[in-house]
This record gives C-alpha cells, structure tokens and sequence, in this order.
C-alpha cells in the first residue's frame, strides 16, 4: 500500500471516529429524555367523539399543536413529533410505529371522553393495563374500535375485536414494564389539570388501548375533558380553554423531562453500573421529594392483582423489600393529599399505611 492510500485510510478513521463521538454526545446527553412523540386522536374520516358543536378529531388536533408549539418553544433541545398535524385518518398501528421508530422515550396520545350521562365531566389520563371498572373498560373500548375504520384491522391486530369484552384479557398477562414511569407521567398531567387548570380530577386510571399496547416506551392516552358534557364541550373548544389545557400537558411534559434529565445525570456522576432501563424504574422515587403511596399489602410471593380486594385499585405498584413482595396505590408528593386518600382505601383495606419514598429509599415509615 502506497503512503498515499495510508494517509487516505487514517484521515478517514479520523473522520469515522469524529463521527462517532458528535453522534453519540455527551455521557449526559445520551441520558436525557430527547424524543416526545404527541399524538393527537382520531382524524379525517374518524371523527372520534361528536359534541353538539365540535368533534373531538379537532378539538385535540388543536389541542396537541399548541402543546407542539410550547415544547418546541421553550424546550428547542427536544424532538417533538407529531403522528398527524392535518385533519387525516392514521391507523392506530401507524401511530405506534412513528413512535417507535423514532425512539420516542415519551408518548402522549391526546383525546376527549363520551358518555351517555351528560352530567358527567372531568379529566382523566390512562396508562395501560387492565381495567379495574366497567366504565374505564368502556373508554377503552371507545377509542380502540376506531380499528374497524381500517381495511385489514382483523389481520393487523390478531383477530382483536374492540367491542368484545373477552378481547381485553390479553391486557391481564401482560407485562408492563414502563408502567411506573407511565404512571409517573399521568399524574403530573393529573395534577396540572387539577391545580392549575381547575378541572375536575378523575385521576390516573388503567386500561387496555391498543396504541399504547403497540408503543415501547412509557406513554399515557390523556381524556381532556367530555365532549357529551355541555359546558366541557364549551371549554375545550374555547381559545382560553386549549390554551389551557395544551399548557398543562406542556408543563407536565416539561417536569417529566426536568425528573428524567436530573435522575440519569445523578447516575452518570455517580457511574453507577446499572444499566439505564433498572434505574428507570425507580424514576418516580427521584427529584430529592418525598414520594408518598399507600401500601396495601406485603406478601412472600406476588399477589394476584385481579383478585378481590386488589382489583378495585387502578394504580397498583409493586416493590420488592428483603424476601417480601409490597404493594402499594396511590402516588403524590403531597403529604396533605396522600392523608385525603388514606380513609378511603381504609375502607378496603383496614390495615393500610402511609409509605414514603426518597431517591429509590422506603423512608417512611
Ligand atoms: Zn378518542
């Protein structure tokens, strides 16, 4: 080999491994939340939910571009995608995909509930898994038989059929291993519906949407409202009321990325030796706050979440102590709210307690 040839071959490992290190970033880069995928529902000939004015096809597609437009405002470092920005039908498969694809480490589907009962009203945000009620079965139901729209959705989803309440035991063996985080997320966007936006709290609930079965990565379906309640229907359509509500998923994607970013830069300083996805895990734990559950009950092998009294909770979380299996509901870094929601699972589950966890540690009791 000629000089010449040896020097092109150096100069272009040089140029390789330049490459390398510009693609990789920084250590602490690489652990920061990078990529939100926003998916607002519905679209084109899906209309989603119909109000007495509005259909919820536009209501969240309004909705998610101004949360859109905040993130890449005032978080500019951020890869905000969106799975449609025009009034198009995109087939729940699709949506999964884009998000996958992309590597996204958040997703966030953006709806608004129906009901027969008019009366009814709030806001409530899912994470998937199996129901605990009737009614939170019926939400699923709703926003999973969009998939009839689609040509060949018997083939694409397995012969999964939206409206038969057999198909949703699929959602009982399930493993959902971004469940905590997922949870996590739900109740900042719970929380900035609730105290910032003044909008009645139907909590953090689970159940079986296939779009969130389809993504891998901690996702939530948010319902921002009921489009069947008169005067929701009026809020959500107002400009002061997207305005809103697109701030307060904005800022609960915003504190998520502050929680995420601070964990994982907390573990590179110290080079930990555990890999990412276990840390994860104890996501919730972080931020140097209290978090507080309520434990319901402690057992040397895992309990069975669909039998009485533990299939009445939404939001059950499992941790493992010494030999012992502990499982806990509820989830607030607020002291004075988790004492609110004590008396009420006492009423299950007499001997329940308060448990407080700070960095991953049980400090309370
Ligand atoms: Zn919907």
């Amino acid at each position: 080999m000629n000089m010449l040839v040896n020097r092109w071959l150096f100069c272009s490992f040089l140029w390789f491994l330049s490459l390398l290190s510009f693609g990789q970033g920084t250590e602490a880069e690489r652990f920061q939340l990078k990529t939100v995928v926003i998916d607002p529902g519905h679209g084109g000939k899906d209309t989603g939910a119909v109000g007495r004015q509005h259909k919820e096809k536009d209501i969240v597609l309004d909705i998610a571009l101004r949360v859109k437009d905040y993130l890449k405002k005032y978080l500019p470092e951020l890869n905000v995608i969106m799975t449609r920005e025009k009034d198009v039908f995109v087939p729940l498969d699709e949506r999964a995909r884009i998000a996958n694809e992309n590597d996204a480490d958040l997703f966030v589907s953006i709806h608004a509930n129906s009901i027969r009962n008019s009366r009814i009203y709030g806001a409530e945000t899912f994470v998937l898994g199996l129901h605990r009620s009737e009614e939170n079965l019926e939400v699923a139901k709703k926003e999973n038989s969009v998939i009839v729209l689609e040509d060949d959705y018997k083939a694409k989803y397995e012969g999964f059929d939206p409206n038969s309440t057999e198909s949703y035991i699929i959602f009982e063996l399930m493993q959902n291993v971004y469940l905590d985080q997922s949870i996590g997320f739900a109740s900042a966007v719970q929380d900035q519906f609730k105290n910032r936006v003044g909008r009645y709290d139907r909590g953090v609930k689970q159940a079986g949407f296939l779009v969130l079965r389809e993504t891998a990565m901690p996702g939530v379906l948010v319902e921002v409202g009921f489009i069947s309640n008169r005067s929701e229907e009026r809020f959500m359509a107002s400009e002061s009321g997207k305005v809103y509500l697109a701030s307060a998923i904005f800022r609960a994607i915003r504190d998520y990325k502050e929680r995420f970013d601070a964990r994982n830069s907390n573990l590179i300083v110290q080079n930990s030796n555990d890999n990412a996805g276990d840390e994860q895990s104890h996501f919730n734990d972080q931020s140097g706050k209290v978090l507080y559950r309520i434990q319901i009950a402690s057992s040397p092998k895992p309990i069975n979440r669909n039998e009485e009294p533990y299939n009445l909770f939404d939001n059950i979380w499992e941790y493992k102590e010494g030999n012992y299996y502990k499982y806990t509901t509820g989830l607030s870094y607020s002291q004075e709210e988790i004492q609110k929601l004590l008396p009420r699972i006492k009423e299950v589950i007499p001997d329940c307690f308060i448990v407080g966890f700070k960095d991953g540690e049980r400090i309370i009791p």
